[in-house]
């Protein structure tokens, strides 16, 4: 059973796990998850530290080894890619980081950084590739005459405008971006998601974007996936998860998500607020029935034995809640 869109995708995943440590009690980063992007969409991914969401966007670059599934890109299994293929789709798919700061080269300019990643992928000669960085810079509101300093001159929101061209460079397909914005101010963040919506827009590019806060995915994606202890809890659409979330785990969530009526005071002190008992569960142990069910307010018996399937509630929004209904 899938949450997903399947025809025409970009992207496939399918019954994915990655599981990590020993084999007979291992981590399982990633249980069973499967979904899909179109060209051009953006897909958010949410969910709390440790949910695995993280694991999933690096098993998507193959960054980390798979232990079961399938995940194919514009139609075709990424599995068994030689390191020449792999090359070749990691151009096509591209990941931002939360902190770029830790992913440039404190002592290479930042137009060299950009430049770098076209030469890797053997892109036009030296002047095409540092009128391409130029264009780039300029692309993301950033002054072109800067291209020759060095990332420890340049604020958190630059950085991060900065890690976005060197993506853009090779022309990818897909984006994953992980917690892109989670550490800027919350001002910066808007300017950089309108940045990347419209970069979007342009470009046709698809987004897995990957953060913890609902507020931030609303703003960005046309489907929400909600992803708690290594599985897909809940999908559907920015307005359905918003409006009419079925899952009490994403219920949590979005207790959490500071309304602007009220301000910021909901997100601390609101007394819609849902606060969740007790811990995440340990990855390595398997919890009989719903996993979610030792921390769910309106666990009933059947939860602690029956494992709720992810099943269609409305059109477009699954659920993985016996009660979704
Ligand atoms: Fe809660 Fe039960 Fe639904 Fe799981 S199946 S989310 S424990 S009500």
């Amino acid at each position: 059973m899938s949450a997903a869109k399947q025809n025409g995708s970009l992207l496939k995943v399918e019954d994915l796990r990655v599981y990590f440590g020993k084999r007979r009690a291992p981590v399982r980063a990633v249980d069973g998850v499967s979904f899909s992007i179109q060209p051009g969409e953006s897909v958010g991914l949410v969910g709390e530290s440790g949910c695995g969401k993280t694991t999933l966007g690096r098993a998507i670059m193959r960054l980390v080894d798979v232990h079961s599934g399938r995940i194919d890109f514009a139609g075709k299994d990424v599995a068994p890619l030689n390191n020449r293929e792999l090359q070749a789709y990691r151009k096509r798919v591209q990941m931002i980081f939360q902190d770029p700061y830790g992913s440039l080269n404190a002592r290479m300019s930042v137009g060299n950084a950009i430049q770098e990643v076209m030469q890797v992928h053997r892109m036009g000669g030296r002047a095409e590739r540092r009128k391409r960085a130029q264009d780039l810079f300029h692309a993301v509101g950033l002054d072109p005459g800067y291209m020759d300093r060095y990332p420890h001159e340049f604020s958190g929101g630059q950085r991060q405008r900065i890690g976005i061209a060197r993506a853009l460079a090779v022309d990818p397909q897909l984006i994953i971006a992980d917690e892109p914005v989670s550490a800027l101010d919350v001002s910066v963040q808007v300017q950089i998601l309108n940045l990347m919506k419209d970069l979007q827009r342009e470009m046709n590019l698809a987004y897995l974007f990957v953060a913890h806060d609902l507020a931030v995915v609303r703003y960005i994606c046309d489907r929400i996936l909600v992803m708690y202890l290594g599985k897909i809890v809940e999908s559907g659409t920015p307005d359905e998860i918003l409006t009419r979330p079925t899952h009490p785990y994403t219920q949590a969530l979005l207790s959490a998500v500071p309304d602007v009526d009220k301000g910021l005071k909901s997100r601390t002190q609101g007394s819609d607020r849902i606060i969740l008992k007790g811990d995440v569960p340990s990855p390595t142990r398997l919890i009989p029935g719903c996993p979610f069910h030792p921390r769910c307010p309106i666990a009933k018996d059947r939860c602690r034995s029956e494992v709720p399937e992810l099943r269609e509630i409305r059109s477009g929004q699954w659920s993985a809640c016996h009660f979704a209904e």
